[in-house]
């Protein structure tokens, strides 16, 4: 009997395109994770909101609050809006409101992802970045040199732009499946002293979340597929 297979051979991304690169099923599901075209709900960008509400409401608990600690996502002075509709780029926080009212669109926001300022007064500016190793483009090079580059990018990109001032300023990097960098590891111990509670707590909540969006992205990614390859087939 013929082995029968649900799933296509290889697919191609919606997101991506009708001209895109054609996948085998691995890389398929690979590229799936750090698709930032996928459509809306499910991709990578979906994922990095979460991730920063995460850091975000656990550094604004009612027991972080009461001992000091301020958080503030998105940072609105240390951000500016562009607009696809007009092409308009720079729009300070004072004026999203009543350019979005003209151009009735959602504006993209540029800037770091949010700010801390912890009990002893000490202030941070974070940014979050997903660093997706297994990648069909990044495979063959080295970690060490993606995470470095990770990071110098977003130094030029707001440090060197003085946007935020050197010091202040922390890349908080993942790994898609779930390592953490230093940095990352670092901030979560902080978060978990000043609400009390053991480290794996947010480990645990972090690392669900993570894999969370990663299979819905993935899911995504074949249903759209799935829907395309479904249309071609009906009588035109
Ligand atoms: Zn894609
Ligand atoms: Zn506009």
């Amino acid at each position: 009997m013929a082995r029968s297979s649900r799933v296509a051979p290889k697919a191609q991304c919606i997101g991506c395109g009708d001209d895109s690169r054609v996948y085998d099923q691995v890389d398929f599901v690979l590229h799936a994770h750090g698709c930032g075209k996928l459509p809306t709900g499910n991709n990578c960008r979906s994922k990095h909101e979460a991730a920063v509400a995460f850091f975000h409401r656990w550094a604004s608990t009612p027991l972080a609050r009461s001992k000091g600690t301020e958080s503030e996502c998105p940072p609105k002075l240390l951000s500016t809006w562009g607009c696809r509709k007009c092409g308009r780029e720079n729009i300070p926080y004072e004026e999203v409101r009543r350019h979005n009212n003209e151009c009735k669109v959602a504006l993209d926001r540029q800037g770091p992802d949010w700010v801390t300022t912890f009990p002893d007064g000490s202030r941070y500016v974070y940014d979050y970045t997903d660093l997706h190793v297994t990648c069909p483009s990044y495979r063959s090079r080295k970690v060490a040199t993606l995470v470095e580059e990770k990071m110098s990018d977003k130094r030029s990109k707001y440090v060197a732009t003085g946007m935020v001032p050197h010091s202040e300023f922390v890349v908080v990097l993942v790994y898609s499946y779930g390592g953490l960098h230093d940095n990352t590891l670092k901030l979560i111990k902080q978060l978990a002293k000043i609400n009390d509670v053991h480290a794996t707590v947010l480990l645990k909540e972090f690392s669900v979340l993570l894999q969370r969006h990663n299979g819905a992205a993935v899911l995504n990614a074949h249903r759209a597929s799935a829907r395309r390859a479904e249309r071609s087939l009906l009588p035109k």
